[in-house]
């Protein structure tokens, strides 16, 4: 008997998607991407300057009104160490963004430190791939641009030409990538640090605007400046960054992702199988409804239903504990620098016990109007 060369965790998901798609690079996973051109960069060169831009501005405010006519030491450095802080944390979590693959869907051993050792039972089961393979289609779970399975929460995203792990969105202000299971803690954190910072920021000028007015003698004329353009712009990104992060948070507090918030068609995918014709349940076959077949009271009825549905969501304290939640003795520690990667493998989800009654009455209603129609 030859010696096992390769651990049973690789041969589950990825043999079968190799031999049936022969050009995918066995090296990278990353080679058969689209490449990425030098203008994708302009948005985050951008939003790095947009990042800096108030410093000076702020530097000079700290100088010229805490340090020398507050003479406030004490002050001076608590205002620094905040703002610095919260930028240090703020870049942190953006070098996370950045620097890391939002969600591989590849073979779990392929996946770095996230993974779990695959249970004796799905070892068992990945002799079966090709029957696996045959499963995944008819449950949805296929990607056909990558011809590989696709987790739950899954999505292929067409501008990386790739499948993304709890594919968030696609973000052409942060490197030209997508937000994933991966990232998508980091990238709550750095909305909550820019929110935060800004906050502060506006707090911190219009004090300095109000003391000019009140006393015009008191300071030189350049500082009310800096502190009036450090108010507006502060409050501007307060306002758009802050609305992005509380929507943000009603997304992890409901446990969707923005393309699910945004997609009522995502729901086709889960409607329950149609009954057979006999009633022998073993007969049953999957729901074929297109999004784009459908009659406009079916994508009435499935808008009305996408408000309702929420598939994913198992409380909230358990949803914030999939995006915030540790394992790991430190993981509060990465939470708090930068953020991070969501809790998990990313491939499985615990889904509302409610929800599979209320797909049930979607399907229901759904076949009712097609007869109707
Ligand atoms: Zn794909
Ligand atoms: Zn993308």
């Amino acid at each position: 008997m030859t010696p096992r060369t390769k651990p049973l965790i690789s041969i589950g998901l990825t043999d079968p998607v190799r031999r049936f798609v022969g050009d995918i690079d066995d090296e990278d996973d990353g080679h058969d991407l689209p490449r990425k051109r030098w203008y994708h960069y302009i948005p985050l060169c951008w939003a790095v300057f947009l990042m800096l831009l108030p410093h000076p501005s702020l530097l000079l405010l700290l100088v010229s009104y805490t340090w020398r006519i507050q003479h406030s030491h004490i002050r001076f450095l608590v205002h620094l160490a905040v703002t610095y802080t919260l930028t240090f944390l703020m870049f942190s979590s953006l070098i996370v963004i950045l620097a890391r693959d939002p969600g591989p869907v590849t073979s779990p051993a392929r996946d770095e430190v996230e993974t779990e050792d695959m249970s004796l039972a799905e070892a068992l089961l990945a002799g079966e791939a090709d029957d696996d393979m045959e499963r995944e289609k008819a449950a949805g779970r296929w990607c056909r641009k990558c011809c590989a399975p696709r987790p739950e929460r899954a999505h292929h995203c067409s501008a990386c030409g790739r499948c993304v792990l709890k594919f968030d969105h696609h973000c052409v202000w942060l490197g030209y990538k997508c937000i994933g299971h991966r990232t998508h803690t980091a990238f709550v954190h750095f909305l909550l640090c820019v929110t935060l910072l800004s906050i502060y920021v506006v707090v911190l000028a219009f004090n300095t605007v109000l003391y000019a007015f009140a006393n015009p003698y008191a300071i030189d004329e350049t500082t009310p400046l800096h502190a009036l353009f450090l108010t507006f712009y502060g409050a501007v990104i307060a306002l758009v960054i802050g609305s992005f992060f509380m929507y943000h948070m009603y997304l992890m507090i409901t446990n969707q992702t923005t393309f699910e918030h945004l997609s009522p068609f995502l729901l086709l995918r889960y409607l329950p199988p149609q009954p057979a014709p006999d009633g022998n349940p073993l007969n049953a076959r999957p729901h074929t409804l297109s999004y784009e077949f459908l009659s406009h009271p079916q994508r009435r009825l499935l808008k009305d239903a996408h408000g309702q549905i929420r598939l994913y969501d198992v409380g909230w304290r358990r949803n914030v504990a999939q995006v915030f939640g540790w394992d790991r003795p430190r993981g509060w520690l990465v939470r708090l620098i930068c953020g991070g990667g969501g809790k998990g493998d990313g491939r499985t989800w615990p889904r509302n016990p409610r929800a599979d009654e209320l797909l049930a009455r979607l399907a229901v209603g759904l076949t009712d109007l097609e007869k109707e129609g």
